[in-house]
């Protein structure tokens, strides 16, 4: 089954928590148990697993992905964003995750974030329901 979650992001960059989006999906697709692929079709655009209870551990890790990929690097792609490419690159496009009880069975601490590195523009998640 297959499903997409639209996401209007607000800045250039930021993390944005996309756990309850996944879930409700989920629970429309009736699923109790299985596996679902989480995969974002966008080249500086990323989804990761992370911290959901202190929103400073997405600030750091944003803060950190900054320092270590400047927007100004020298780089040869000419669009002027090659910062967000390396860092949509660093997150990752996709996740495999498991459904158990209708929902995404997630540590204690854990969320689902999109990686927003060239906003705002609107994003499209795909999940893909086994
Ligand atoms: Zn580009």
């Amino acid at each position: 089954m297959y499903y997409e979650l639209i996401v209007q992001t607000e800045k250039r960059e930021q993390f944005i928590n996309i756990t309850a989006g996944l879930n409700g999906l989920l629970g429309d697709s009736g699923t109790e148990e299985g596996t679902c692929t989480v995969f974002v079709s966008h080249t500086t655009t990323g989804v990761t697993v992370n911290e959901d209870a202190d929103p400073a551990v997405m600030d750091d890790l944003l803060r950190f992905l900054k320092r270590m990929v400047p927007l100004q690097g020298g780089y040869s792609h000419r669009e002027g964003n090659s910062d967000a490419h390396i860092k949509a690159s660093l997150i990752g496009s996709s996740l495999h995750l498991i459904v158990r009880k209708g929902i995404l069975d997630l540590g204690t601490w854990q969320g689902i974030f999109l990686g927003e590195f060239d906003g705002p523009r609107t994003r499209t998640v795909k999940l893909w329901i086994d």
